[in-house]
């Protein structure tokens, strides 16, 4: 027993090393726990309206939940094939037609994945290693960061910056970041956690930057539904000459409020889908079998569904936008996605200078719990700095915990 614990607590120091070189453990060594867990813990023990970590508080529509329970039943309880079952890759390729023109063959140019996570770790892990340079936004979805430090690449960053309009990419700043170093750009629209839709202007800087340099585009459009304004979503695959250097990353988890199913899929080139392929079957090789029939169910027959959470999901950013105005933030309307970022400043203090000091004294304080951007962002970074005021709340509640949590926000200039 005692050589077996000191056995396992060298490889634990070996493992830790490797973690920490990455830059994915605390300095000590320690497992860090992200920003999510963090303030989830914190909404918790003090009962707090918890708008930090974004997922729905009411499961996805009752009929694609017992389409699962059907296969189950119906014997889906084995391994699936790696690239995913024949209907549902077919039913990725009919819904990108369909939504946005894009044609692609199922048998080679569409691949079921664990979520879009494994999709975008796949993707990181087979195209690029030590040496070359992964451009993203800034701020930017954790993960994203996650996998490039894992693949040993150098993660560059562009600012996305609030102005009345949103969160904009300005251009010069793109092209300059874009080199002959850049292997892939990993693009997020509808952005997390900005809210920004990129419009086509936007799209086609970066389609030219990287056309330019010969770059792969890897784009992660979670949230492609889930639209609410003026700028509809636009995958830049369908930009000229895009589609045949374009990975297309998305998921079923935020359009049809499943987000525990981790049901994703990555569609784009042979040659490319191919390498993906030869990484993801040693990551997970193939999952969730009941699941993937019900998604392909859901992305055939769905769109009604889709059209009601887009709705409701409207209204409720309605409801918190008017809420935080009336606290007294100024914020940035968001044109997609589950959040609002609104900018503290008002509220801050010697004592709580910034975003990620209100974040934690908020819960114990008023009962909200809410992120702050420079979670999204690089230590130090200047988009860290010019953002170190502003904070992250989600509008992917129920009505009643949004008017409470607005409710409480009221208090806070008393
Ligand atoms: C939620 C989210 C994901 C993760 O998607 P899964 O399908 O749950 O793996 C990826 N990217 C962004 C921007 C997200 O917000």
């Amino acid at each position: 027993m005692r050589a077996l614990l000191s056995y396992t607590g060298h490889m634990t120091q070996r493992w830790r090393s490797v973690a920490r070189a990455s830059g994915l453990t605390a300095p000590d060594g320690t497992t860090r726990p992200t920003i999510f867990a963090e303030m989830t813990a914190l909404a918790q023990a003090t009962g707090a309206a918890n708008l930090g970590q974004g997922f729905p508080d009411a499961d996805g529509p009752e009929w694609i939940r017992a389409a699962a329970i059907e296969a189950i039943r119906a014997g889906a309880n084995q391994y699936p094939p790696g690239r995913g079952i024949p209907e549902l890759r077919d039913a990725i390729a009919a819904h990108q037609k369909r939504h946005y023109g894009i044609e692609l063959d199922p048998a080679t140019e569409v691949l079921v994945t664990a979520g879009a996570t494994e999709a975008l770790a796949a993707a990181v892990l087979a195209l690029t290693g030590a040496g070359d340079e992964v451009v993203t936004l800034e701020p930017f979805y954790d993960a994203h960061a996650a996998v490039i430090a894992m693949a040993g690449a150098t993660h560059v960053t562009v600012p996305l910056r609030p102005d009345p309009t949103g969160f904009r990419l300005d251009p010069v700043a793109f092209a300059a970041a874009v080199s002959e170093r850049t292997r892939l750009i990993i693009l997020n629209t509808p952005h997390n956690p900005t809210g920004t839709v990129l419009n086509d202007a936007e799209l086609i800087t970066v389609a030219e930057a990287a056309a330019r340099v010969d770059a792969i585009v890897i784009t992660d459009e979670v949230y492609e539904h889930l639209v609410f304004g003026e700028q509809p979503h636009h995958p830049i695959a369908t930009l000229p000459g895009m589609a045949e250097r374009t990975l297309t990353v998305s998921s079923a988890g935020k359009t049809f409020s499943l987000t525990g199913w981790k049901v994703g899929w990555v569609a784009g080139p042979a040659p490319l889908i191919e390498a993906l392929l030869a990484v993801k079957q040693f990551l997970t090789y193939s999952g969730g079998a009941p699941f993937q029939p019900a998604i392909a169910r859901a992305l055939t027959e769905g769109d009604a569904d889709i059209a009601e959470l887009r709705s409701s999901l409207a209204a409720r950013r309605d409801l918190l936008v008017a809420g935080l105005r009336a606290a007294g933030f100024t914020l940035v309307v968001p044109e997609g996605t589950y959040f609002v970022c609104a900018d503290a400043t008002p509220f801050l203090t010697s004592e709580m200078p910034d975003g990620a000091a209100f974040a934690r004294a908020l819960p114990a304080r008023i009962g909200v719990a809410c992120v702050p951007l420079s979670a999204f962002c690089r230590p130090g970074s200047v988009t860290s700095e010019a953002l170190s005021s502003w904070v992250r709340f989600t509008f992917v509640k129920d009505e009643g915990t949004l008017r409470r949590a607005i409710e409480r926000l009221g208090t806070l200039r008393e």
